[in-house]
Order: structure tokens, then sequence, then C-alpha cells
């Protein structure tokens, strides 16, 4: 019978090796080795997931469950915690580094199922000192070799090096599939282990997507303009708006109806009213679409959308001041039928076919030809302060869970502000280890003083980030548990979508999808960007909205 610890030396040996061949190799004759009962669960954790896909239990443990389960095994204290979690920014590696320190010895180790079990019984369990002591007995009985996987497992990532291809790949080479099989079984029902368990038996035929499981998104590849964009994708091509809400599936048959956001999980609740309205679609649907604050014929502000996020039953009061619509723009069921891999043109043309109540509204959507009608468009999509422009295949099938180049997303950055960063955080994952999350200020017009605005993760090079680690370790002035405040000298460029009002920092605003756009070497403290300059770039945004969607399916 296969165990955790068995599990454990094949991710180590798929973790130490570089080749992917090799990974895969590994990967495929562990799978092997397993009973049929348990292909599915051991493909699972390779994949790092914990349960199937759509089933709605979580782990949900939370940071100080997990240190108290830490500090209860013994052999570290606080401090110590803290300086293994900043080594090495990876619970599976700290788990197993407190157990070595503890000279841990576990018990008898765990097979699969018991490890399922298990996590069946931490997902069920409530609060954060009964989920300690859960996660406390889980770990203890390990190995330390066992339980750093544990860890990796519970916080959601293996990091051993195995992105879902190679899983496909080892699945298929287990039990002699094609990998586009796997791949396409994959599409369908969105769970490795699942597909593993169909592949054992021979059976990838047989995947199908499953009522209230909720397939994955198909995702669109950035473009950086209308040039790009016509260039990869032809003259002709559909442009809908690029709506800056929430992207979210919806199933709906007979009077059953469920929301799913873009990571899988179920958010019906939080939107009673697109729910009620939904349930009097005169059809059975999955769509595609996006959950947008809009009332008064308009859309609204993000931020408004945002006090409905993570609101379950939110009050009349809260529906009325925040008003929600589900905006489609693609029908992948119907009835009994699998519409993936119709073009989108029929799925289109479908999905205008539906009676729509009031609170579900169809993307605006235009045929154009060639760049500069693009660009019109962008813009008009911009007038109507919308985030940009998708651009979609008329012929394409809907691929879940793949970013390819039937999909394109246009959005121009709406500028860019020379900023000082004021104080650094510790990378996580393939940035541990440098000073890579940088908080950013702005000058007060007039004075001195510098106001936070923002925080930013990506842009840099690695070497320029390391080249900033140094410089920040060397302009440390003070620190603040993860934070540490530098001697502001390190001027960025910071490009964004949006300047927003808010009380999250101390400058009143915050920049929406901030990036870091190049290091300005050239710039001193005295060059950056002003608070009244931000607050210019809000008001630009704010004047009246106007009405974008579709009330009525085109002719
Ligand atoms: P991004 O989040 O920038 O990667 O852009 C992709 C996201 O744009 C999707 O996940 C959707 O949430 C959102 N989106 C807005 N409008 C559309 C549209 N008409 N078609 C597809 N995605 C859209």
């Amino acid at each position: 019978m296969m165990n955790v610890d068995d599990l454990a030396a094949t991710a180590d040996a798929v973790a130490a090796t570089r080749s992917k061949l090799a990974k895969v190799e590994l990967l495929a004759a562990f799978l092997r080795s397993l009973p049929t009962a348990d292909v599915e669960l051991g493909a699972r954790y390779f994949a790092g997931g914990v349960f199937p896909a759509g089933d709605a239990r979580t782990l949900n443990v939370g940071g100080a469950a997990f240190r108290t389960a830490l500090l209860e095994l013994g052999g570290i204290d606080d401090d110590a915690l803290r300086r293994s979690w900043r080594r090495h920014a990876d619970l599976g590696d700290v788990v197993r580094e407190v157990l070595e320190t503890a000279e841990h010895q576990g018990g008898v180790a765990l097979t699969l199922h018991e490890l399922d079990a298990e996590f069946a019984t931490l997902a069920a369990t409530s609060g954060s000192r009964a989920k300690a002591i859960a996660m406390r007995d889980l770990l203890g009985r390990s190995s330390p070799a066992a339980a750093r996987y544990i860890g990796k497992l519970v916080s959601g990532e293996m990091r051993i090096g195995l992105r879902e291809g190679l899983v496909e790949e080892a699945i298929a080479r287990a039990f002699d599939a094609t990998t586009a099989d796997v791949s396409r079984a994959m599409m369908l029902v969105g769970d490795a282990g699942a597909v593993a368990a169909l592949a054992a038996q021979h059976r990838l035929g047989d995947a199908a997507p499953v009522w209230f499981v909720p397939l994955r998104f198909m995702l669109a590849t950035p473009v950086a303009d209308a040039d790009e964009a016509v260039a990869r994708m032809g003259d002709d091509v559909w442009v809908e708006d690029k709506y800056d809400g929430i992207r979210c599936q919806l199933h709906r048959r007979g009077d059953r109806v469920e929301l799913y956001s873009r990571d899988l999980r179920t958010v019906t609740g939080q939107f009673p009213e697109v729910v009620t309205d939904a349930t009097d679609l005169g059809a059975d649907v999955v769509l595609d679409g996006e959950i947008l604050a809009f009332g008064d014929g308009r859309v609204l502000p993000f931020q408004v959308l945002q006090t409905r996020l993570g609101r379950v039953a939110p009050s009349t009061e809260v529906q009325r001041t925040a008003p929600v619509i589900y905006v489609a723009w693609d029908l992948l069921m119907q009835g009994e039928e699998v519409l993936l891999d119709a073009p989108l043109r029929e799925r289109r043309r479908r999905l205008e076919g539906l009676a729509l109540p009031s609170r579900i509204a169809l993307a605006h959507l235009e045929s154009v030809r060639g760049a500069a009608e693009v660009d019109r468009r962008f813009d008009d999509a911009r007038a109507r302060l919308n985030e940009g422009l998708m651009l979609k295949r008329p012929d394409s099938p809907y691929t879940p869970g793949r970013r390819g180049l039937s999909w394109l997303k246009l959005k121009r950055p709406l500028d860019t502000l020379d900023v000082v960063v004021i104080g650094a955080e510790w990378g996580h994952g393939k940035r541990r280890g440098v000073l890579s999350d940088v908080t950013f200020a702005v000058r007060v017009d007039g004075s001195d003083e510098l106001v936070p605005i923002g925080k930013a993760y990506s842009g840099l090079t690695d070497e320029e980030i390391a080249t900033m680690t140094r410089i920040l370790l060397d302009t440390t002035v003070s620190e603040h548990g993860p934070y540490r405040a530098v001697r502001p000298e390190i001027v960025l460029e910071v490009a964004f979508d949006l300047v927003q009002e808010s009380t999250r920092h101390r400058s009143g605003y915050a920049l929406r999808f901030p990036r870091i756009a190049r290091w300005r070497h050239d710039k001193t403290i005295g060059d950056i960007d002003t608070l009244n300059r931000v607050r210019e770039l809000s008001r630009a945004r704010s004047h009246d909205r106007v009405q974008l969607i579709d009330s009525a399916p085109r002719s």
C-alpha cells in the first residue's frame, strides 16, 4: 500500500531534477504503482489539489492556526518560527524544519485514503483553536518528510516544478493514453484526480462537464495595441467591451442556480438578485460572464462592487446601494448540449436567442475590420468607462483553462506616475529571499511630505530586483513585522489602470493594477509626482458614466 511517505519520496525526487522528462517519468511510475482506487488521490495531490473540482469544502487553515499548531509541536519558539518563515517562505519547508528541530519521528505513515479522511475532518472543523489542534495532530502523526508535503497541500501549492501540463503528460504516460486526450479531459472536468481515474480505466472518452461543477475559465492573451491584435488575429475580429467586474460562471438548471468565481469557488450567496433573475431564464444553461456594479443604466465604479465581495446574503439595503447585474458573453451548455466545440458565432447566436431577465445582460459586441477600427472601438469602450477591449475570433471554440490566441485583451495603462519607494517586504515563491514587494509614495505639493499610494510586485528584471534588494537592505531605517521602512531613494515609474479614491493608503488614493514600468535611475526624489497630479488623474475618470450594455440582442 502506497502511503504519504512514498508520496513524499516521489515528490522529493521530482523536485530534485530539473529535467521535465524525468519529472514526468517519476510521477508516471508513482501513479502506475498505485492501486486503481488510489490513483485519483495520488494525481490530485501532485496537481496541488486536496478536494475534487466543484467540491465546496475548503481546508481554510489560517496563518494563526498554523502558527499555534507548529508552536505546540515544540522545538521552536515564536521568533525562530518567524525566522524560519522568512528563510523559506513556504509552509511545507517551515513544517519540516520545525519537526526536524524537534527531532520528531512521527508514527506509522498514513495511507492516501487516511490522509483524505484527515483532510475531510480538517475541512469540517471550525474555529481557529480547533483547526490548530486538528492540524497539530495531523502533522504530529507524520514524519517530517511527509508533514512537509501535507503542509504544502494545506497551503495549496506543491512547488516541485510540476506544471499542470507535466501532470497531464505523466497521467498519459502512466496509463498509455495520448497527452491530447488527457488534456482534453482535463479541460472538460478540470480535476487531475478525476482525469487520472478515468485514464486508469481507459475511459477518458467519458469525460464530460457536469452540472454544478464549474468549468475552468477561458483566458485571454494580452496585446499591446490594435496593430498587434490585428497582426495576431487577422483583419476581421469581434470586439467586446472589457468590463471591470468579477468573472463569474452561471449554472442554471431547473430551479437551481449557482454562481462560480474565477477561482472556481461558489459565490452564489453573494448575489441573490442575480440568482433570482437567473431562475427566470427559460432554459438550462451554463453562462460565462462578469458580475458588474450597475445602476440607473450605468456602470458603477469597481469600488461599489467591492463592497459586495465576500458578503454573503447581503441586506436589501446593500443590494440597493450596490446594485449588480450579470453581463454574459458566452454560452457553454444549453439543455443537455455541450457547446464548447461550437464556434463562438454559434454560441453567441444561441445566447442572443435566450429571453434575458432584467439583471442579465449581453456583452456589447461589434464586428470590426482593421486596426484603425479596433482603435476607435477601444476609445468607445473607454468612453463607456470600461477597462478596454476583448478581441475574439468568431470561429473559435471555448477552451476551458487555456490562455490562447482566440481571445486577446487590449488595455492600455491609463497613465504612469513617478513614485519613490518607501518600504519593502520579502517576496514569496520564486521571489523568496529578495525584497521584491515595494510600497511607494508620491509627494504632497509644496512640501517634503511623502504619502503612500500603492504597492507593486512585478515589472522589474531579476537582476534589478537583486540590486534593489541590496539598496533596500542598506537603506532600511526600521522594521515593523515583515515590513521594513526604507530611506526614499529609489524612483520607479509605475503604470496602472485606474486611480481611485481609497482609505487604504494615507494619500487618500489607490491605484488599480499597479505594476512597475521602469526603474527611473535618471530621476531623484525631487522629480517624483505629487498628490495634485494624482487628484487630476482621478478627476479625469469621474465624469458621467454612460449606458454600455446592450439591452436587447443585436440585430
Ligand atoms: P485580465 O483579468 O486582465 O487577465 O483579463 C481577463 C478578464 O477580463 C476575464 O477574466 C474577465 O473577468 C474580464 N472580462 C471583461 N470583459 C470580458 C469579455 N467581454 N470577455 C471576456 N472576458 C472579459
